[in-house]
């Protein structure tokens, strides 16, 4: 299904261009307008989903393949030094795009992309919470 009111649609569908790196019958990997760094890719399903809580399940196994195999492909081309795989879900999260994509973030020694979290201790009551509610 598509959602003609998503800029996501019409990119992954060649209605918009967008510099790709890949296409097959599934996905369209296209560059980040706005890049964390240098090689900033996305992965865009052709059918819309608007995150990976609605996302058919075989497509989210070929969307990991295809990760792996670009960034395997970019690390060369790129010369970087590491690799993010980022995928937010939902405002809270950090998406702003509400069509499924993953976000490639090549990183490189000293570079200033600002993603992580402060750490913080794993409380013996949140553990017994969460393990006896998700069993
Ligand atoms: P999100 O915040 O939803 O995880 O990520 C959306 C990403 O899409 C952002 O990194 C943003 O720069 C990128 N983006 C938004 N609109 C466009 C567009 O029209 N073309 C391309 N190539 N990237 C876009
Ligand atoms: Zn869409």
């Amino acid at each position: 299904m598509k959602d003609e009111n998503c800029i996501f649609c019409k990119i992954a569908a060649g209605e918009v261009s967008s510099a790709t790196l890949f296409e097959d019958e599934d996905f369209r990997v296209i560059l980040d307008l706005n890049p964390a760094s240098k090689g900033h890719a996305l992965i865009l399903p052709k059918e819309h989903y608007r995150n990976l809580y609605d996302l058919d399940e075989a497509l989210a196994a070929k969307a990991m393949v295809l990760a792996k195999r670009m960034v395997c492909k970019l690390k060369d081309a790129l010369g970087c030094d590491g690799y993010n795989i980022v995928q937010n879900n939902e405002e809270v999260a950090g998406q702003s795009v509400f069509h499924f994509h993953v976000h490639m973030i090549p990183r490189y020694k000293d570079d200033k992309v600002g993603l992580g979290w402060h750490m913080g201790t794993l409380t013996e009551e949140d553990k017994e919470e969460l393990l006896n509610k998700i069993k």
